[in-house]
């Protein structure tokens, strides 16, 4: 999955969509360039199937534009857009087979009957299908189904694909592997595309770049590694993965370190740089689990030390969670993983415990 340059294949440009009395979409820019997989996150109500539509034509926007391959689409009527839709459900007809399902977008394009044969072969070989060409989706399972739908939207070599939580009707174990074949399905095919899924790990694993929108918003977007290091919000930061966050007062600012009051750990955070930020705001200090450290013996650092007691530990497999409540009564969950199956002493419920995290590993945010 390599970083595309943008080339604004897909531009969107202050969109907005007034319903009555909310704000489904409040000015949201943004350009995804060919051959992109964005994915789209953010809760129940926030904006993501409003955007999807508009964006297929199903509902006209109230403010801003539209441009696809430099074209303005923003009134342009759906069936005359570049743009498919895979929906949740899939909506494959009973009783076609699976040659017929894909066709079925091709028929009503000026192709002949051998033109459409050849795109439907090849879409059955893409999908790795061939074999079931003459068979009724009813006989398929839920994989199958969907790779179907997958090649039914991209027959027509649509120049956005839009997905709407297309992994949604899968069980873990598929849905896991759906997700990489899937995005070697796109990816084969050059296809542009914009996800919608409420499930982190599928917008991680998909995704080139991901945005997360809140009330209309798109708070946040960048490679799913520049969101999850580097939130530029709290909403940002608790939305993606868990993470322990602290009230804070920024101090002292050296050359290349901050440091600042977090009452709640009853010690000072140094960070590992200067955050140009004046002294005594009060900021929010982030840090994820796996960059917490724990120990019975007290670490030499000054800084970034506090202590408490286990309270639970969660067993996850690859690593449990403990959780510790600090002096101050204040919780706190570190990680600890288990690349090694035997450890002598392991840290236990009740025990008194000193968390530690590195310099370079806290974010700080204003809001
Ligand atoms: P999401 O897909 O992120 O769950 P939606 O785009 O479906 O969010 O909805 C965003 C907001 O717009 C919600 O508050 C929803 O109630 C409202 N909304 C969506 N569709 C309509 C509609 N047709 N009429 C009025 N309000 C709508
Ligand atoms: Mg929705």
């Amino acid at each position: 999955m390599q970083n595309k340059q943008n080339d604004g294949y897909i531009r969107i440009e202050k969109l907005a969509k007034q319903y009555d009395r909310v704000k489904a979409v409040d000015n949201v820019s943004l350009s995804i360039a060919k051959g992109e997989l964005f994915g789209l996150m953010g809760s129940s109500g926030s904006g993501k199937s409003t955007l999807l539509q508009m964006l297929a034509g199903l509902e006209p926007p109230t403010d801003g534009r539209i441009f696809i391959d430099g074209e303005d689409m923003t009134h342009v009527p759906p069936h005359l857009r570049p743009v498919n839709m895979m929906f949740q459900s899939y909506a494959l007809f009973p009783h076609m087979s699976v040659s017929q399902n894909i066709a079925f977008g091709l028929e009503q394009d000026p192709l002949s009957r051998i033109e459409i044969q050849k795109r439907v072969d090849e879409m059955l070989t893409i999908v790795s299908m061939r074999d079931y060409a003459h068979e009724k989706p009813h006989t398929l399972s839920g994989g199958q189904r969907q790779r179907i739908a997958l090649a039914r939207s991209l027959a027509k070599r649509p120049k956005l694909l839009l997905l709407d939580e297309p992994m949604g009707a899968l069980d873990k174990n598929l849905r896991d592997r759906m997700q990489l074949e899937v995005v070697n399905i796109l990816e084969e095919l050059g296809a542009t595309c914009l996800l919608v899924t409420h499930d982190q790990d599928e917008a991680m694993t998909m995704s080139q770049r991901i945005g997360i929108m809140d009330k209309g918003e798109i708070i946040q977007m960048g490679t799913p590694k520049e969101v999850y290091e580097y939130p530029n919000c709290t909403f940002s930061a608790k939305f993606l993965g868990s993470v322990n966050i602290f009230s804070a007062t920024v101090g002292e600012e050296l050359a290349e370190t901050t440091l600042l009051t977090v009452p709640e750990m009853q010690s000072q955070v140094q960070v590992d740089r200067c955050l140009s930020l004046p002294e005594g705001l009060q900021v929010w200090v982030a840090v994820r689990p796996e960059k917490v450290n724990l120990s019975i013996e007290r670490p030499e650092s000054a800084y970034n030390v506090s202590s408490g007691r286990v309270h639970d530990i969660a067993y996850m497999g690859s690593h449990s969670v403990y959780h510790v409540t600090l002096e101050s009564g204040k919780k706190l969950e570190a990680y600890v993983y288990h690349s090694d199956r035997f450890i002598a002493e392991p840290i236990t419920w009740e025990d008194k415990v000193y968390v530690h995290f590195p310099a370079d590993s806290v974010v700080v945010l204003q809001g």
